[in-house]
């Protein structure tokens, strides 16, 4: 995998948020790991490391241990904290020269097999014989990193010597380097009167990422803005010059990069830290003597004056409006990364710079009408080794570069006058400590990613943690300075000389350019091959082939067993209570470090048919137009200042044991710390009773940046939205899920969003709001809530809900929903539960008939991405568990190598959801036809019963991997919530999946996936096909 910078804004500081034990109520064990780990003594030796640093990093709950390596000088960084979820990362600085994609490639071709564990793939294999929480390997502009996380101390051991043989001991094959990064092959290795063409996963991968007009964007901006050293080539590789790598400069490159001595170990979690030493020094870096260093990154030298460019993209796939397709941005030199208070306090300001309506970069370009968004990249990017900030505008006319330069002139004038109300300063550093405390499940992945960059360039990553001593320092200045902020504007953005201004602007022609180069580029590279050379790539493609079809022998790796997993689930304890006289809500106590989780779920069964496609529409705009006395921004202004959020989304479950049974609705979601939950639920109170739906402007806004947003989507999300189209005639709630959110809705959006006049539009949300939030019918609409909250703060939680509950409405008027067919199905509870039940109104569609349908949207990218899904069984149905293994199953042994390997694809394999849908697909994939054959050719495969227990088993793991990942406090207990299942009918599918026997899963793959057998679904997101457009089976659009 290739990453490429970062997220918007606070993009890393929104990553630092991850589970943590309450101390009140979880005393004890709570800080057994940190308080170990503070034990050690500075200058200690261990198993050939010395300690160098120990710190309480108290606001994160952790202990940072920093040690070194002796003999290779190898980083080490432990973080100590009582956390399940362990994890491990190896980093090394990658500086590359040119773009020929070489760390990328070798960051791929490093998981093709290593000395101890010589069987291909391994990284693939592992997820097969692993419990393994997260498992990843990817290649940025300045380093590449290898992580993994687990909950199993024996597991963690067993990924440890994958991931340290593989990078320090790689095999390198010649074969590997050419599945992975590029070869000439004849189109059918098995015909050399094919024409000979170029083919290598990495190779399709990069012609795919650039597909993608924002990567385009980003990736030109740090080449162009950082053009001295290695910024300004692409480490992932340009297509164009990926054939110029050979396999004896991807071997050099390992030599120099992937050393101890560039190398940067970090784990994290509760095991103990000497084991991780210990296995370390004795299967790597015992093997190695010091190196020289040759990979560090020069300072850029500071223009003199701004520079500009100009750059072409391909057409956006979905605009009509074809003159405004342009995108502009203004970028800013920043300074080094590794001054960490620099760096935080810049992150803040572009924060207040950019973030919300209330920010006046905001008001001057998002307001100003001119665009559809932000450009890309826009805010702090700390990604490099000198950071950048961006602002700028998608979706522009051409004309219009001028104006957006001069607006970007302006703000910083007024901002340097005028500086930062104090209101936004607090709403800012109030969500940094909502961000600390909410936790998710993956925080050693957040911490890695979060340091990499510093340390990367040997900046400190433990100074980067001690967050709590960055914003009291920042509060500081503040107060020392009223003008702290408005100086570092004039200093960073108006007196500087190394400023970028990047435009970008579609050319019909784009991809059949790119295609005309790399046709010349072929014939450069055919013309200059003698016979000899022609005989040898024949021979050679057969080769490949051949190895890739021999059966392989992956027992050299290590494995779990199916007896290493939990037997059962840990039970999750929840009360169910009326409020309000009749409305059910769900409390579950969780450690949740004082943040309250609230959630409301309304029915949709009343809304008429012809208003159901606005749904996301008002959904996405509910909480930014303005409610009761609050015009937009001061509703933004609140919401930023006393909740982590609130938003709202359109919701189609799928009912456990009737395929044709859903439930719809809205969910609403919300956070705020324990102090604020009253006035997040008085926010809540006025949007449910006063929304406004009156601001034309900013409604005009709110649907451009939705539209672009989603358009912008597709080449990162096409297989999602292949999946979503094959599965609408197979299920009524597979219907509505495309019409919320497949590529009907990405349509309709962007129609909406070139509309000059939107006020038919705005009129239907009041409609809308009149049949899911009307105070008259609240009773009916409004089906449940939940808190998820600690122990302590349940009561003063049940009196604020109810009082919001008595607040939206008290009229017991019925409205008949639309559709007649409503049936009531209370959720499963656990046994001994209290009285009171969620009860779930249903809808039955009698006349819903599946039926198979092909469709294939035409969209101008090179690559392909297929669905194809067929209609099973309910989640109860017994034949659901033998389904889920299966296709678990039909992607490790079957479609990876079909379609990934063979066939050059990103990626593809087989799924089955809890609705019942089973789907085959395939990513960024060359191919089209033949991919649809794979999947024909998998489902063979599975019927005949050719795959052996040991398969079986390791199909297990990996499914029961998902199955037990961790959960985070803030959404233990929603699948009893939102799906209704109770523990028990969780624990007793466990049981299922378990017993999953060779003569089910035949039973099964004969039962539903033959064609004829039951209902498929077809959808491809991709190029013109010849073959497609002759075949009037094919619906085109
Ligand atoms: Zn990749």
């Amino acid at each position: 995998m290739w990453r490429f910078g970062g997220r918007r804004g606070l993009g890393a500081l929104q990553r630092l948020s991850g589970r943590r034990t309450h101390r009140n109520v979880w005393r004890g064990k709570s800080d057994q790991a940190c308080e170990r780990a503070l034990q050690y003594k500075v200058g200690e030796k261990i198993h050939g490391f010395t300690v160098n640093q120990v710190t309480s990093v108290p606001e994160l709950f952790l202990t940072a241990v920093k040690l070194s390596h002796d003999s290779t000088g190898a980083r080490y960084l432990h973080l100590a904290r009582e956390d399940k979820n362990n994890l491990f990362s190896v980093q090394f600085r990658t500086t590359p020269m040119d773009s020929t994609g070489v760390p990328h490639v070798l960051e791929h071709t490093v998981l093709c097999g290593s000395q101890k564990y010589p069987c291909r793939d391994p990284f693939f294999k592992m997820l097969n014989r692993s419990l393994s929480t997260f498992m990843n390997a990817f290649t940025a502009s300045d380093y590449t990193m290898y992580p993994f996380s687990t909950q199993n101390p024996k597991d963690f051991q067993n990924l440890l010597s994958v991931y340290l043989d593989a990078t320090f001991f790689p095999c390198l094959r010649e074969l590997d380097f050419w599945q992975e990064g590029w070869r000439l092959e004849h189109e059918n290795p098995s015909d050399p009167q094919t024409p000979l063409i170029f083919k290598g996963v990495v190779f399709n991968e990069m012609k795919g990422a650039f597909t993608d007009n924002e990567r385009i964007f980003s990736q030109h901006l740090q080449n162009k803005l950082l053009p001295d050293h290695t910024y300004s080539v692409v480490s992932g590789g340009d297509p164009l010059c990926i054939p110029e790598l050979t396999w004896e400069q991807l071997k050099e490159f390992h030599a120099t990069h992937y050393h101890p001595s560039n190398a940067r170990f970090f784990t994290y979690g509760n095991f103990q830290l000497e084991q991780h030493l210990k296995q370390i020094q004795e299967e790597a870096l015992s093997k190695f003597q010091k190196m020289e260093q040759s990979t560090v990154v020069p300072a850029q030298k500071h223009w003199d004056k701004p520079r500009e460019f100009h750059i072409a993209c391909g057409p956006d796939s979905l605009a009509t409006d074809a003159s405004k397709q342009t995108t502009v941005s203004v970028s800013f030199l920043l300074p080094d990364i590794t001054d960490t208070f620099e760096a935080f306090t810049l992150n803040l300001l572009s924060s207040l710079l950019i973030s919300g309506p209330n920010s006046p970069f905001y008001k001057a370009l998002i307001e100003s009408g001119l665009g559809t968004d932000f450009s890309p990249d826009v805010g702090y990017n700390g990604y490099t080794r000198e950071a950048y900030f961006s602002i700028g505008l998608q979706g522009i006319s051409e004309k219009d570069v001028r104006t957006v330069k001069e607006l970007v002139d302006k703000t910083i004038e007024e901002v340097i006058e005028k500086g930062f109300e104090d209101d936004r300063i607090e709403a800012l550093l109030h969500k940094i400590e909502i961000q600390m405390k909410h936790q998710s499940t993956s925080f050693g992945l957040a911490l890695t990613s979060y340091i990499a960059s510093c340390w990367n360039h040997d900046g400190d990553p433990v100074e980067l943690l001690q967050m709590g001593n960055q914003l009291a320092k920042f509060r500081q200045c503040l107060k020392e300075n009223p003008k702290f902020l408005q100086e570092k504007v004039e200093q960073y953005f108006k007196n500087n000389q190394h400023k970028l201004t990047l435009s970008m602007k579609p050319d019909d022609k784009y991809y059949e350019k790119q295609t005309q180069m790399e046709a010349e580029k072929l014939k450069q590279k055919v013309i200059s091959l003698s016979q000899e050379d022609k005989q040898q790539i024949y021979k050679k493609g057969l080769e490949l082939r051949t190895q890739q079809s021999k059966p392989q022998d992956a027992s050299c790796l290590p494995a779990l067993k199916v007896s290493d997993i939990e037997p059962s689930i840990p039970f999750i304890q929840f009360d169910v209570s009326l409020a309000a006289g009749d409305i059910p809500v769900q409390y579950c106590a969780q450690p949740t470090n004082g943040v309250v989780y609230f959630r409301a779920f309304c029915s949709l069964n009343t809304l008429p048919e012809e208003l159901r496609p606005y749904v996301p529409l008002f959904c996405s705009v509910l909480t930014k137009l303005g409610c009761g006395i609050l015009d937009y921004r001061e509703q933004a202004q609140q919401i930023e200042l006393k909740t982590g959020g609130m938003t709202v989304s359109p919701q189609v479950l799928p009912d456990d044991s009737h395929l044709d049974t859903y439930e719809q609705g809205v969910l609403f979601s919300s956070l705020c710390l324990d102090r604020n939950l009253p006035d997040m639920m008085h926010l809540w109170t006025e949007i449910f009773n006063n929304p406004c739906f009156e601001e034309e402007d900013r409604f005009k806004v709110l649907v451009k940046m939705a539209a672009q947003e989603l358009s912008n989507g597709i080449p990162d999300s096409g297989h999602l939205y292949a999946a979503l189209r094959a599965s609408k005639t197979l299920t009524p709630a597979a219907d509505l899920q495309e019409t919320f959110g497949g590529m009907d809705q990405v349509r309709l959006m962007k129609r909406i969003a070139e509309m000059t006049d939107v006020k038919p539009i705005l009129r239907k949300l009041p409609r809308i709001k009149k049949y899911l939030l009307n105070c008259d019918n609240m009773r009916i609409l409004l089906s449940r809530c939940s808190v998820n909250a600690t122990p302590q703060q349940m009561s003063q939680a049940e009196k604020d809900v109810g009082n919001f509950l008595r607040n939206v409405g008290r009229s017991k008027k019925e409205r008949k929903p639309v559709r007649p067919h409503v049936v009531e199905k209370p959720a499963h509870s656990s046994s001994g539960g209290s009285g009171s039940q969620i009860v779930r109104k249903l809808i039955i569609d009698p006349t819903f008939k599946p039926c198979q349908m092909k469709t294939h949207f035409q969209l101008p990218f090179p690559v392909n991405y297929v669905g194809e899904c067929i209609r099973t069984v309910p989640y109860t149905d017994p034949d659901h568990a033998s389904l889920k293994i299966l296709a678990r199953l039909m992607t490790a042994k079957f479609l990876h190598t079909e379609i990934r390997e063979k066939g050059g694809a990103y990626g593809g394999g087989a799924k089955l959801g809890h609705n019942g849908i089973f789907t085959l697909y395939s990513y960024r994939d060359p191919n089209f036809i033949e991919t649809l054959q794979s999947f024909g050719k998998a489902v063979d495969w599975a019927k005949s019963g050719k795959f052996t227990q040991q398969d079986i088993d390791e199909a297990k793991l990996s499914v029961f991997s998902s199955v037990d990942s961790p959960v985070a406090p803030s959404d233990k207990g929603m699948d009893h919530f939102l799906y209704g299942l109770s523990n028990e009918m969780k624990q007793a599918y466990r049981e299922q999946l378990f017993a999953v026997s060779h003569d089910q899963l035949t039973t099964v793959s004969n039962k539903y996936l033959g064609i004829g057998k039951s209902t498929h679904g077809l959808a491809v997101l991709g190029p013109e096909n010849a073959k497609i457009a002759k075949d009037p089976s094919w619906i085109i659009r």
